[in-house]
């Protein structure tokens, strides 16, 4: 059974990809883009898809790609994100 907050995610997940987020999460697949071979390009990214559920490529779509090598962005975007994503352990 999930609590009020797992499901808040899920909904979530649910409503801004049309995908489960705890799914793509266990099975290692994208939400966004349902991509299953994921590689990432650091261990930034690699943690972010274990909260967020999102690849690489979809992570550079929504926080801007290796040509902007601002990470303090990324982090504030990343922060927002978690804010509903994030998981409480
Ligand atoms: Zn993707």
């Amino acid at each position: 059974m999930m609590n009020e907050l797992e499901q808040f995610k899920e909904d979530s997940a649910m409503s801004l990809f049309g995908r489960s987020r705890e799914i793509a999460r266990k099975g290692g697949q994208c939400v966004k883009c349902g991509e299953f071979n994921l590689e990432f390009r650091d261990e930034l990214s690699r943690k972010e898809h274990g909260i967020s559920g999102l690849c690489q490529c979809c992570q550079d779509e929504i926080f801007g790609g290796p040509e902007e090598d601002d990470n303090d962005e990324k982090e504030i975007v990343l922060n927002f994100a978690h804010k509903i994503f994030k998981d409480k352990e």
